[in-house]
């Protein structure tokens, strides 16, 4: 009895798991020695829930349950806890109150900045820029490991095609390439070099396939061959654990039947066996659960059971863990072997974090003071916002705007809109942040600027939950808007998406400027033609009228914080835009899914030899503005385009090279874009696929030679199996300007 006294007693110092010189998978061994079945299946806990510090402890009320589950070591992590204060006083609980002490993650959607907001990662994504990309992510993981926070739920890495999904907005667009250069990007700025109190830990969603819910529509089934789920949708995954990527969130869809939650396939068979990824797979929320509406599990019980064994290692609120995986195991219906290997996945990340070590690592009120909204956050997000803008026509010259002795009508809701350029997924910023277009304009003083609203976009503001209801009757604000414009120089027209238009459960089934905007845009170009249209939007949009029309289109997104003060810039000329589109735009919503890396058909090509056949007979089959399009102040001209020999032998370096010549009258940056076919293969190919892009910077009448290296990994695929073939014979290269246009060789792979 005394022997155990004294054991008890000691025990909270001489933690064996404690000694930081033991490598970490023996700190794992020795603390899971120590840790009851219920401890262990604590760790795989994870409640969504904050509370008010300042106040009682909620020893009752809502969140009673879950506060008195923390210090029974019935927690793993928290996700929406955040600020240094209330993360402080949580993680105290866990590291205090438990008998183990251990300590919880907190994770939090910082999707595009935390209170200093990036733009949007589909804008963002617009650059082709990868160290802006990064950097931005560093942004953001500054500022939220600044608030206590060590987790993040991004990158979001679904590639998607189908514009009508709202969740675009979160993603890398249509391109598994780019997409995996850009999630890799990512990884990196979020994490860091190394987890020191300014890294977070990155999560890659939502695995698998959910960018192609059928029809775009949101939470909806995917059917979908193995060739293409291994060639398009699990690259940008793969790309994230090269990068070092510690945890994976999976997805609310079905894929071929089987939820992405309790899916061997997915999760054992790839990601944790052919992967070899040593992270976790946090579910998505309530995703556990949702498997009994799915149709695929019975109860709590045999959804808890399911999701476990099939990989997925912590159950966001679904409450089902906790409540029935202890019982799983002791009736012999979950091997405890399934347990041990989540909860050593879930310690792994917490002992590399160093949480052991000091779990208020992140807690430091004065860099929370310090970092938060910045100077230096904002000069990064300014930066990215620019980089992000895409300019999709400049008719006349129209732009660069003239910087004095102009008289200028700015026009539209969204140019008087603090709050919508924050974009979705904007948990942390306060509301109306943003730098209008209208701020931003105004700094530019030797113009005359006159503002008039022209319409609403939506008839009630935006929140995460309300139904966004257009504004179709309100047309009382027209004659002012069409008033400015004709005593107006050049008109300036904001319109777009409000900011919570697209997002989470933000499928839509109409991708024309919502509202009557539409109507005001061609009634202003009724008395002045001479317009600029600014686009703010999470998705891509299908503007035909305007694109015929209106002589100056610039594509800027939901820009985030800086947003007023970029989209001045690239108007005035002070930075000349380089962004190329990630996702191809429709001519109309009946488009949609359209896609540049689509098969070809049976149907003969056409002269070009590079032309589907397969159509809609009421309009063009071409989409408005193709992947990979973005104009520059500047021109172009690519030559020379060379490739070292005509032949090659598998394994060997396939060199290319092409001149390109900046032809224009400003500096300027420009996307070089290589894309390859192969024309006949034992599983057709895309008629055009990217496997590579440089992005350049070039003087006026500077002329620079660029070159690209395609290896058998560009060159192979693979089948049905997952196996990855690289096929002899003949292949197609085009290095171009956008998915549609540039030069062509090709050679042979012998
Ligand atoms: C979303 C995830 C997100 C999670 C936590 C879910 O509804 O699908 O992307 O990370 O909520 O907020």
């Amino acid at each position: 009895f005394l022997v155990l006294i004294v054991y008890g007693n000691s025990y909270a110092q001489t933690k064996k798991h404690m000694d930081a010189n033991k490598p970490i998978e023996d700190r794992i061994t020795l603390l899971m020695k120590e840790m009851t079945l219920e401890e262990k299946v604590g760790q795989m806990n994870q409640y969504n829930g904050s509370w008010d510090v300042t106040g009682p402890k909620p020893e009752s009320g809502s969140n009673e349950e879950k506060y008195n589950n923390i210090k029974k070591g019935w927690v793993g992590s928290m996700l929406t806890v955040r600020g240094v204060k209330e993360v402080r006083a949580v993680q105290k609980i866990a590291v205090e109150e438990t008998r183990l002490g251990i300590p919880l993650l907190f994770g939090f959607d910082v999707i595009h900045g935390y209170k200093t907001l990036s733009p949007i990662p589909l804008a963002e994504s617009a650059s082709w820029d990868l160290e802006a990309i990064k950097n931005s992510a560093r942004v953001a993981a500054l500022e939220a490991s600044a608030s206590g926070l060590n987790w993040t739920f991004a990158p979001n890495v679904d590639v998607a095609n189908d514009a009508r999904w709202g969740r675009v907005m979160e993603g890398a667009g249509e391109d598994p390439y780019l997409g995996s250069k850009i999630a890799t990007a990512r990884v990196k700025g979020f994490q860091g070099e190394k987890f020191d109190n300014n890294s977070i830990i990155a999560c890659a969603k939502h695995f698998a396939a959910y960018g192609f819910v059928e029809a775009g529509r949101e939470y909806n089934s995917v059917d979908m061959s193995n060739s293409k789920l291994y060639n398009t949708v699990l690259p940008p995954f793969k790309a994230t654990v090269d990068a070092g990527i510690r945890t994976f969130m999976n997805s609310f869809n079905t894929l071929n039947g089987v939820p992405a939650t309790g899916n061997v396939f997915l999760q054992r068979d790839i990601l944790k066996g052919a992967w070899g990824f040593k992270g976790f797979v946090v579910s998505d929320w309530a995703s556990i659960g949702e498997m009994i509406t799915h149709g695929y599990a019975a109860n709590a019980a045999d959804a808890a059971k399911k999701a476990a064994i099939a990989g997925s290692d912590m159950d966001m609120e679904s409450n089902v863990y906790v409540t029935e995986l202890a019982k799983l195991v002791k009736n012999g219906l979950v091997k405890e072997s399934v347990i041990d290997d989540a909860v050593r996945r879930i310690l792994r990340v917490k002992f590399e974090l160093g949480l052991f070590d000091n779990p208020y690592k992140y807690c430091d009120e004065d860099r929370e003071k310090a970092n938060i909204g910045s100077k230096s956050n904002n000069d990064g997000v300014l930066d990215m916002a620019k980089k992000s803008i895409v300019l999709l026509k400049n008719d006349k010259n129209l732009l660069p705007l003239k910087k004095s002795g102009a008289k200028i009508a700015l026009i539209g809701a969204l140019a008087n809109d603090k709050n919508s350029p924050l974009g979705s997924w904007r948990i942390a910023a306060d509301d109306n942040t943003a730098v209008s277009v209208l701020e931003g304009m105004q700094q530019y003083k030797d113009n005359s600027l006159v503002y008039e609203k022209g319409t609403d976009v939506a008839v009630n503001k935006q929140s995460f939950l309300d139904e966004v209801k257009l504004n179709t009757t309100d047309f009382s604000g027209f004659e002012a808007a069409k008033t400015a414009a004709k005593n107006a120089d050049v008109v300036v027209i904001v319109l777009g998406e409000i900011g919570f238009q697209s997002g989470e459960g933000r499928s839509r089934t109409e991708l024309g400027l919502p509202g009557n905007q539409q109507q005001l845009l061609e009634e202003v170009y009724k008395v002045n033609p001479n317009i600029v249209l600014v686009l703010n939007n999470g998705r891509p949009l299908s503007i035909p009228w305007a694109a015929e029309h209106i002589p100056a289109i610039v594509e800027a997104w939901h820009l985030g914080t800086q947003t007023g003060n970029a989209v001045a810039q690239v108007l005035y000329g002070d930075y000349n835009p380089s962004g190329k589109l990630p996702m191809s735009f429709p001519r109309n919503v009946g488009q949609c899914p359209i896609y540049y890396n689509l098969y070809n058909t049976g149907r003969p090509t056409d002269k070009d030899q590079n032309v589907f056949w397969s159509h809609y007979s009421d309009v063009e089959k071409t989409p408005l503005y193709p992947f990979g399009y973005g104009l520059s102040y500047t021109s172009f001209a690519y030559k020379n385009l060379k490739i070292a020999k005509p032949s090659f032998q598998k394994g060997e370096k396939i060199e290319v090279s092409v001149d390109v010549t900046n032809t224009g009258n400003f500096d300027g940056k420009e996307v070089v874009q290589l894309y390859i076919n192969d024309p006949v293969a034992s599983i057709v190919r895309p008629v055009k696929e990217l496997k590579g892009f440089e992005l350049i910077e070039l003087k006026k009448g500077e002329t620079k030679t660029i070159h690209f290296t395609l290896t058998d990994k560009e060159l192979g695929f693979y089948d049905n199996d997952g196996k990855f073939l690289v096929e002899p014979g003949l292949f197609n290269v085009m290095v171009g300007w956008n998915s549609n246009e540039g030069l062509t060789t090709k050679f042979e792979l012998k």
